[in-house]
């Protein structure tokens, strides 16, 4: 079950790929972002006693996963 939510929650920096968090892969859907990106938010991580943030992205709207997000509810 999914709740009806405007956007999914962002996984952490711990969970995205390196790719990812080098904004070279959709953060939903590993894809590369070769094409172009769309900032999807702010995943949010700790690093020892840093709390950090970093930009994901998600792939472009046509070519991509996003219909995933705007259909969810
Ligand atoms: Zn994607």
């Amino acid at each position: 079950m999914t709740p009806a939510t405007a956007a999914r929650p962002l996984p952490t920096t711990h969970e995205m790929t390196g790719a990812q968090y080098a904004g070279r892969a959709c953060v939903w859907c590993e894809a590369p972002l070769t094409q172009g990106r769309v900032l999807a938010g702010q995943a949010s991580g700790q690093i020892g006693a840093h709390v950090v943030g970093t930009p994901a992205y998600q792939c472009l709207p046509d070519s991509g996963c996003q219909f995933l997000i705007e259909g969810d509810r």
